[in-house]
């Protein structure tokens, strides 16, 4: 084989859609929400998407220890990020990784539901780098969406910790 056959293939191989049962066990997992922001797939129009802890562009698998069930808004913001900035010290933190941390010891929601708040620096970073809360959006269009969740009772999720 030629290296532009292999190169070719190689291509052809990274596009392939993860397999469905893969997908499925992705989602289970993850109990049907981002495992970043904890939007509920329910109220979502489709599926949420894979996400890559360690991204594919820099070697990532497709293995279940690598992936993470995210929404469109955290997927395409952590992008092919692993680290971000604390706020709070001005340190390069590693981002959450949903597969070797516990959501509950990073984050809390605000006494209203509406913002997430980051309890660690990689619970700071995360928030800062994802725009967990849209603080860099004029319209802060989630905490919107978050205050029609909580007055149907849909949000915040039972087990996460509040304020
Ligand atoms: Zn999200």
């Amino acid at each position: 084989m030629t290296f532009s056959v292999i190169l070719t293939l190689l291509l052809l191989l990274k596009k392939m859609p993860i397999p469905k049962s893969l997908y499925e066990q992705v989602r289970q997992r993850a109990q049907y929400r981002c495992e970043y922001c904890h939007y509920p797939e329910l109220l979502s129009t489709a599926p949420l998407s894979i996400d890559h802890l360690q991204p594919q562009s820099l070697g990532g698998t497709d293995n279940l220890d690598n992936l993470a069930l995210a929404c469109r808004r955290c997927n395409e913001r952590r992008y092919n990020f692993t680290v971000g900035i604390d706020p709070d010290t001005g340190k390069e933190t590693p981002l959450f990784n949903p597969r070797q941390q516990i959501w509950a010891e990073h984050f809390m929601w605000t006494f209203d539901g509406l913002c997430i708040i980051g309890k660690t620096p990689t619970g700071r970073a995360t928030c800062e780098r994802l725009d967990l809360n849209d603080e860099r959006r004029g319209e802060k269009f989630i905490q919107k969406s978050r205050q029609r969740w909580v007055e149907i009772g849909l949000h915040p999720p039972e087990d996460d910790p509040q304020e």
